[in-house]
C-alpha cells in the first residue's frame, strides 16, 4: 500500500494496520516520492499545466511498484487530475495491479468557504453522475473504494458538540449560499 506524500501519510499507515487486523499481510511502502520543490497542483489554473506539475513533482520507485498489486491511499479526489496521472505514473512504473482507497466521500459540490474546488462540472464524481464504477473506469484503475460520510464522521472528535461542514460531499452548506450550490452561477 502507498501514500500520496504528504496527505495520505497517516491514513495510509491506519490502512494497512486496519486491513492487516483482517489477517491480511500489507505493507505500507513508499512508492511515490514528492519534491516539496514544486507548488501545489491544485491551484493551477490551466489542465495541461496541472498534469504537467504532477509529473514533475512526484517520482516513483520502481522497485516498490514493479509487478505489485498497488492500493494507493489518497485523502480526496477533485477534478481526478492528479489521481488520473498518479495511476499513469504507477502503471508505467511496472505495477500489475492498481486501486484507489480514498479517506473521504465522493466530492460532488462545490466549497464556497475557501477551497478552490472548481465548479461542478469539473468535479470527476459529479462528471462521472456519482457512480462509483463510472469514477473507476474514468481512472482506470482495477478498483475504488471511497470512505462514507457516516464513517468519516465517526472518525473525528465531536467535543463540546463540534459540528463539520460536509457540503461539499453532501451538497447541505451550513450557510445560506447567493444563487443556490452552484459555484459557477454564485460566480457569474
Ligand atoms: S467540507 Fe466544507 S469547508 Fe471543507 S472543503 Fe468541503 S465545502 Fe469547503
Amino acid at each position: 500500500m502507498i501514500n500520496v506524500p504528504d496527505s495520505s501519510n497517516t491514513a495510509t499507515l491506519g490502512y494497512v494496520s486496519e486491513n492487516n487486523k483482517l489477517g491480511n499481510d500489507s505493507k505500507f511502502e513508499m512508492g511515490l516520492i514528492r519534491s516539496h520543490y514544486i507548488g501545489r497542483t491544485f491551484i493551477q489554473p490551466a489542465q495541461d499545466a496541472r498534469e504537467l506539475k504532477v509529473r514533475a513533482k512526484f517520482n516513483t520507485v520502481k522497485s516498490v511498484l514493479k509487478g505489485k498489486k498497488v492500493v494507493i491511499v489518497d485523502d480526496s479526489i477533485v477534478r481526478g487530475t492528479t489521481a488520473k496521472q498518479l495511476v499513469k505514473l504507477v502503471r508505467n512504473a511496472g505495477a500489475k495491479e492498481i486501486h484507489i482507497r480514498v479517506t473521504a466521500p465522493p466530492i460532488r459540490h462545490p466549497c464556497h468557504y475557501g477551497m478552490d474546488f472548481p465548479s461542478q462540472d469539473e468535479l470527476i464524481a459529479n462528471r462521472c453522475g456519482g457512480d462509483i464504477e463510472n469514477i473507476r473506469r474514468d481512472l482506470g484503475v482495477d478498483s475504488i473504494g471511497y470512505l462514507s460520510l457516516d464513517k468519516l464522521l465517526a472518525s473525528v472528535p465531536h467535543n463540546n458538540g463540534a459540528n463539520y461542514c460536509t457540503a461539499c460531499f453532501s451538497g447541505e452548506y451550513p450557510t445560506p449560499i447567493d444563487g443556490g450550490g452552484s459555484k459557477d452561477e454564485h460566480e457569474m
